[in-house]
């Protein structure tokens, strides 16, 4: 099973942000979309989760035409660089949010909550506010919410772009954890080399609105298919 995105072109009045894109994402595998600003990642992303339409092409998830379902239908997480909490409620209620939106039985929101903040080691913290955290500790939180509906499909956009390097290493090491524990296909955007190489199981490198390259970390090192790859790279 895959995500399977066939064709995908996008323009924004003459430019041309997607061309004629087309690449498979395996299921639970950790994905990385990587290349320089500007190049259509977040727009593909954004294709993918249904937040944006593409002017034509198709996306299927597991099997299941997607191209013209809503967010809401496709059963995907996100998490985003600047990550909007919902700054008057404790980190239980923002994970709990997603579930609480679907109306599903309060004991089963709370032993799920219960669940998530242990397996990103914030149940001390579940009565905080989202302000009282560090900003690595709320992209745990966001990783929490994210997965709270298990949803089929994990979408990352840079989401910890804005954190100190430092903190950006840990994260990345959370986000391997949890994909593995988790067994979430998850597909994250990226303008770091590094953390492609490091935390992917595949990366997708993208620029100009076309797919470089599709490969494991060591099959790009080993045999870049273009110039581009190479030094993109080697950057
Ligand atoms: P990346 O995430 O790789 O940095 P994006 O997918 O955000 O790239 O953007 C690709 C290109 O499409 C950029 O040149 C950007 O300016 C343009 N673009 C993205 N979204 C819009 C929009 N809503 N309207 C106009 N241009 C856009
Ligand atoms: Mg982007």
């Amino acid at each position: 099973m895959s995500i399977d995105i066939a064709g995908v072109t996008k323009t924004f009045g003459d430019f041309v942000a997607l061309d004629d894109v087309s690449v498979s994402l395996p299921t639970g595998q950790l994905t990385a979309l990587l290349g320089p600003s500007g190049g259509g990642k977040s727009t593909l992303l954004r294709i993918i989760a249904g937040l944006d339409t593409a002017d034509s092409g198709s996306i299927s998830i597991e099997g299941t035409d997607a191209t013209r379902l809503p967010p809401q239908k496709r059963n995907v997480g996100f998490v985003f660089q600047h990550y909007a909490a919902f700054k008057h409620m404790t980190v239980a209620k923002n994970v709990a949010f997603g579930l609480e939106i679907r109306k599903r039985p309060k004991a089963e929101i709370a032993a799920r909550v219960d669940e998530l903040l242990k397996l990103v080691h914030l149940s001390q913290f579940s009565h905080r506010l989202p302000a009282q955290l560090s900003g690595g500790q709320r992209q745990r939180m966001a990783l929490a919410r994210a997965l709270a509906v298990e949803p089929t499909v994990l979408l990352l956009d840079e989401p910890f772009g804005a954190l100190d390097a430092k903190v950006r290493k840990e994260l990345r090491d959370w986000l391997r954890r949890l994909h593995d524990e988790v067994a979430v296909t998850t597909v994250f955007v990226t303008h770091d080399q590094e953390e492609a190489l490091e935390v992917a199981d595949e990366i997708v490198v993208i620029n100009d609105g076309r797919v470089e390259q599709v490969g494991t970390p060591d099959q790009l090192y080993d045999e870049p298919a273009s110039d581009f790859v190479m030094s993109f790279l080697g950057e």
